[in-house]
C-alpha cells in the first residue's frame, strides 16, 4: 500500500468543515481591516529564502526541502529550487517585483501549505499550512507607524474571538532596531563569555554566532543561567522606546491584553522593534498558535527599496486544533434526501434537486435502485432534515410528501411550496 509520506497527511471530511469555518472566518474578519489576499508560487529559488529567511536559522539550514531543476532550457538547467517554508519572503519578493511601492501602504494576506523536515510530532507536519499577513510600504504610506502594529495585534485577537477560542494569551517584546541589536549583542555576547561553557552544545554555538537565539533554549539546566542575562528593553534607543510605548498605549485604548515577554527575541539582522506570539495552553509543548513582528530591512536584504512592513503566520493546523469545537458544529448537513421511488423517477428527482439546490438548499440526490427502506436509512445517515419521495403519482399531481426525519411528521406540498416548507 502506497501511504502519504510521513509528517504529511490528508484532511478529510468531516474535519475540513473545520478548516473551511476557520478560512471563511479569516477571509470576513481580514477584509473588515481592508486586507487583500495575494497568492505566491508554493516554490521559489533558493535563494530567496537563503536571504529572506537567513542561512543561519534552523529553517535554511537543515529543514529546506530543496532540489535542482532538471529543466532542458539553459535558463531552468541546474537552478537550485525550494518548496516554500513560509511565505513572508514570498510576499516581500512578489512586492519588490511588481513595484507595490506605487500602491503605497499594501495590507496583504495569505493561506497556504508551507514544507519543512522537521521532525514529526503532534502539532508540527512536514506539510503544514500557514494563514499570515503582512503590512508594507513606503514610510511615507505610514507603513513604520506603531497604529500598523496595533491594528494588526487587535484584528489578531478579533480573530481568535470571532473563532470562539479562549485563554489565548498574547506576548509582546520589541527588539529595537539594529543599532539597538548591536549593543545589545555585544552586551550578550561579554555576558555569555564566562558562563556559556556550562550550557548545552547548541547554546554555546549561538554564544559565538548569534548570542540572541540562546534566549530559544529549552534545556531545562540553562534556565538560571539565561535568566540572569541582559534584556533587550534595557537597550532601547529613544525611537524604539516610543515606538513600542505607543503600540500599548492604543492596545490598551482597544482593550485589547498583553503580556509583556523580554525573552522573545527574533535573531535575524532585518527584524525590528515589536515582536509578538499568540500561545494557547491546549497546544502542549507546541503552544505558539502564531508568531509575527516588524521586518522594516527585509525589502532592502532582498534588494529592494525600503520598504518596513509588520506581519505573521497563524499556524493554521494549530489554529483548528485550539478550537474546541467538533466538526458537527460548523458542518452544514442536507436540508432534503430525495428519494425516487421507481422506474423513470431518477429524471424527476434530479429536476427536482435542481430546481431546490437554486434556492440554496442543500440537497443528498437518491437513487431509484435503492428500495423505500434504504432510501430512509441512507437519507437518516446523512444526517438530512427531510426526506422527499418522488414517485409517479406524486410527479402526477404535482405534489410531494415531506418527511421530517426527525420528528417523523409528514406533510404533502405542492411543487413551488417545497422550498419555503424546507427552510422554515
Ligand atoms: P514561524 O514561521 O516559524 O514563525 O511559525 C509561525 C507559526 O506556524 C507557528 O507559531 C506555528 O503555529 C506554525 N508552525 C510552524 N512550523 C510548523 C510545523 N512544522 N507544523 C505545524 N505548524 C507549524
Amino acid at each position: 500500500m502506497i501511504k502519504a509520506i510521513r509528517g504529511t497527511r490528508d484532511l478529510l471530511p468531516p474535519d475540513t468543515a473545520l478548516w473551511n469555518f476557520v478560512e471563511k472566518t479569516v477571509r470576513e474578519v481580514f477584509s473588515a481591516y481592508n486586507f487583500h489576499e495575494i497568492r505566491t508560487p508554493l516554490f521559489e529559488s533558493t535563494e530567496l529564502f537563503a536571504r529572506g529567511v537567513g542561512e543561519e536559522t534552523d529553517i535554511v539550514a537543515k529543514e529546506m526541502y530543496t532540489w535542482e531543476d532538471r529543466g532542458r532550457a539553459e535558463s531552468d538547467k541546474g537552478q537550485s529550487l525550494t518548496l516554500r517554508p513560509e511565505n513572508t519572503a514570498g510576499v516581500v519578493r512578489a512586492y519588490i517585483e511588481h513595484n507595490l511601492q506605487a500602491r503605497g501602504l499594501n495590507k496583504l494576506y495569505y493561506i497556504g501549505p508551507q514544507f519543512r523536515r522537521e521532525r514529526p510530532q503532534k502539532g508540527r507536519y512536514r506539510q503544514f499550512y500557514q494563514i499570515g499577513a503582512e503590512v508594507i510600504g513606503p514610510a511615507t504610506s505610514g507603513s513604520e507607524s506603531p497604529v500598523r502594529d496595533a491594528e494588526l495585534l487587535e484584528m489578531l485577537a478579533t480573530l481568535l474571538d470571532r473563532l470562539g477560542i479562549k485563554d489565548y494569551c498574547l506576548e509582546l517584546n520589541s527588539i529595537g532596531c539594529a543599532a539597538d541589536r548591536a549593543r545589545y549583542n555585544e552586551a550578550l555576547r561579554l555576558a555569555l563569555e564566562p558562563v556559556k561553557d556550562k550550557m548545552c552544545g547548541d547554546c554555546q554555538r549561538r554564544a559565538v554566532t548569534n548570542p540572541l537565539r540562546v534566549f530559544d533554549c529549552k534545556v531545562p539546566e540553562d534556565q538560571p543561567t539565561i535568566e540572569t542575562l541582559p534584556r533587550i528593553g534595557q537597550f532601547l534607543d529613544e525611537p524604539c522606546r516610543q515606538h513600542f510605548a505607543q503600540v500599548q498605549e492604543i492596545l490598551r485604548a482597544v482593550g485589547v491584553e498583553f503580556q509583556l515577554n523580554d525573552r522573545l527575541v527574533r535573531g535575524l539582522d532585518y527584524y525590528t522593534r515589536t515582536a509578538f506570539e499568540f500561545t494557547h495552553g491546549a497546544l502542549g509543548a507546541q503552544n505558539a498558535i502564531l508568531g509575527g513582528g516588524r521586518y522594516d530591512g527585509l525589502s532592502e536584504s532582498l534588494g529592494g527599496p525600503a520598504a518596513p512592513g509588520i506581519g505573521f503566520a497563524i499556524g493554521e493546523d494549530r489554529l483548528v486544533m485550539s478550537l474546541g469545537k467538533s466538526p458537527e458544529e460548523v458542518l452544514r448537513k442536507p436540508d432534503a434526501y430525495i428519494a425516487p421511488l421507481g422506474a423513470g423517477m431518477n429524471n424527476e428527482a434530479a429536476r427536482l434537486a435542481r430546481e431546490l439546490r437554486q434556492h440554496d438548499i442543500v440537497v443528498e440526490l437518491g437513487d431509484a435502485s435503492f428500495r423505500l427502506k434504504k432510501s430512509f436509512e441512507v437519507a437518516t445517515k446523512t444526517g438530512a432534515n427531510y426526506i422527499l419521495i418522488v414517485g409517479e403519482n406524486e410527479v402526477k399531481a404535482n405534489t410531494f410528501s415531506l418527511k421530517n426525519l426527525a420528528t417523523g411528521e409528514q406533510k404533502s406540498i405542492p411543487r413551488d411550496q417545497l422550498p419555503g416548507a424546507i427552510q422554515s
